[in-house]
């Protein structure tokens, strides 16, 4: 059932860094595209007007757990009123590569508390479609340590105080997180996708789902004759 005002679908992409979430994300951004449809893509964190505010207070170390949440609350309110919500209600297709439940898992590691999460962000629309990309830790993790030269701080959860080693401060984090995405799967009723298999099979069966889910017919752009 459609909600009133929204014609648009709104799929969301979850799930541990490494979990191949923006590779397939991208590869269907591409495919929809091809196949002529109104696609609209918007990504976690990404919030102009907030961008400095959240740079600034990361790198001063000025961030309470709750603070943090705040600041990727307004990042997110901004792009869904001012992006996500009108792209929906204009008939798109709004992919968006992390959503809530991002925040949901990461701030609920670090102590907020989940009713109080779920009712701040209680203006945003449940997605249509939600991928969870699922895979066992050490496969998330080896691709991250292994592919990458330097970890983040607050990516590693070094703030939490786990580990003063950022690669072992990451493994617990991202164990913790992982706990959190398991508990949410069946709260919000996650789509599953095994992300330990190769990029061309997992994006072959995320095609197929999602045209089964949504008929794409409905949002290809109409050619003015
Ligand atoms: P995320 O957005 O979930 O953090 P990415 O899509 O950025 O993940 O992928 C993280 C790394 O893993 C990249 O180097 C990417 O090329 C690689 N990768 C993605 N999907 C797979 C896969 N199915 N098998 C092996 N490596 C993958």
């Amino acid at each position: 059932m459609g909600e009133p005002g929204i014609s648009g679908k709104l799929i969301a992409v979850e799930g541990l860094d490494g979990s191949g979430k923006s590779t397939q994300i991208y590869l269907l951004h591409q495919w929809l595209l091809g196949l002529g449809c109104k696609v609209f893509f918007s990504e976690w964190n990404s919030s102009v007007i907030v961008k400095d505010a959240t740079r600034k207070g990361k790198r001063k170390h000025l961030l309470t757990p709750t603070t943090f949440s705040l600041i990727h609350a307004t990042d997110f309110a901004d792009r869904y009123e001012r992006q996500i919500l009108p792209m929906l209600k204009a008939g798109y297709l709004v992919l968006c590569d992390r959503y809530i439940y991002t925040s949901f898992a990461r701030d609920g590691v670090r102590g907020c508390n989940p009713g109080w999460l779920r009712k701040l962000y209680g203006f945003a629309k449940n997605p249509d479609v939600t991928l969870y990309f699922k895979l066992p830790l050490t496969t998330a993790l080896g691709r991250i340590l292994e592919g990458r030269i330097k970890l983040q701080y607050f990516e590693a959860g070094m703030d939490l105080g786990l580990s003063i080693d950022i690669r072992e401060s990451f493994q617990i984090f991202q164990r913790m997180v992982m706990d959190q995405y398991e508990r949410m799967s069946e709260e919000f009723g996650f789509t599953i996708v095994d992300a330990s298999r190769s990029i061309p099979i997992q994006q072959e069966t995320i095609r197929g789902l999602i045209s089964n889910r949504i008929d794409l017919s409905q949002y290809k752009q109409r050619v003015k004759r």
